[in-house]
């Protein structure tokens, strides 16, 4: 059993939907304080109305990731609301596809604003206050994609995904002395609302590149960093967590079979 986090205050970026808002649902199903960030006001109000009525704590900011004020107020808006902040969850970030021969420079320019900036601007606009916690946590939301594997379309967000391990590497050292750590998970294929878009047959198709035969859920994720965010894991620092039920394991397809 686990040290619990109940009051502990959390930031959660990207958290209309998705992996996101799967944290930030574990986090206050235990009894954190969750503030949820996303652009789209209506969206973030929603999903912070949901953990509410299911008797969790939440309060929704509208903000950008890739703006250094709009992360200012974040983290300011996090002190006002909860007097501290504890976790940091860097999960924002988009994807895109574009292949290499259509690729344009604000193509790859977004994304690595988006992705790459937009680890960085929240976790400075907490540094501060993560010092102040007891044991201050940053999780970053990395992929499989980059760090291990390649997928066409994707290769500026798999540089992205790889550069965030750099990041967490010399941040999980300049912040240790302050009792901070600073970790990554990894996932493979979630089960998000945009990927249920894409219809049974293409996420069938997906399962069966498994070993474990499904997609992940949001809540493999958020469990994933709930365990990193334990007082427990305080001595796990600039390190991956790969969550995708085996995915990255087959050398090759009879692998599978
Ligand atoms: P998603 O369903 O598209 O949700 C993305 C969330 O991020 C939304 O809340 C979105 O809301 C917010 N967001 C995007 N850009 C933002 C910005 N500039 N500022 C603030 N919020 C922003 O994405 P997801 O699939 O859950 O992915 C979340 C993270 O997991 C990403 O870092 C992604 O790389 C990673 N990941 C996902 C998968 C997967 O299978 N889904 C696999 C590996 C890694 P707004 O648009 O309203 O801002």
């Amino acid at each position: 059993m686990l040290t619990s986090i109940r009051g502990r205050s959390v930031i959660v970026t990207g958290a209309s939907k998705g992996i996101g808002k799967g944290i930030a649902r574990v986090f206050a199903s235990q009894g954190a304080r969750v503030l949820m960030l996303a652009r789209n006001s209506a969206e973030i109000e929603r999903a912070a109305d949901e953990i509410r009525d299911a008797g969790g704590e939440s309060y929704a900011l509208a903000g950008d990731v890739t703006s250094s004020s709009d992360m200012e107020r974040m983290a300011s808006t996090a002190i006002e609301q909860f007097g501290s902040i504890d976790i940091l969850c860097a999960n924002a970030g988009i994807y895109p596809s574009a292949r290499l021969d259509e690729m344009t420079q604000n193509d790859w320019d977004g994304v690595m604003t988006a992705n790459l900036t937009g680890t960085f601007l929240p976790v400075r606009a907490c540094l501060e206050s993560l010092k102040n916690s007891r044991n201050g946590r940053i999780i970053v939301t990395s992929s499989i994609t980059g760090p291990i594997t390649g997928l066409p379309g994707w290769s500026h967000y798999g540089a992205t995904k790889a550069g965030q391990l750099g990041f967490v590497r010399t941040a999980a050292i300049e912040l240790a002395p302050h009792g901070i750590t600073v970790n990554a998970v990894l996932p493979g294929n979630i089960m998000t609302e945009g990927l249920k878009d894409l219809g049974p047959e293409y996420i069938a198709q997906m399962a069966a590149a498994i070993p474990i035969k499904r997609l992940g859920t949001v809540e493999d994720i958020g469990y994933a960093a709930l365990f990193l965010a334990s007082e427990e894991a305080a001595f796990i620092t600039g390190q991956t967590i790969v969550v995708d039920g085996g995915q990255v394991l087959p050398e090759s397809l009879t692998a599978l079979s």
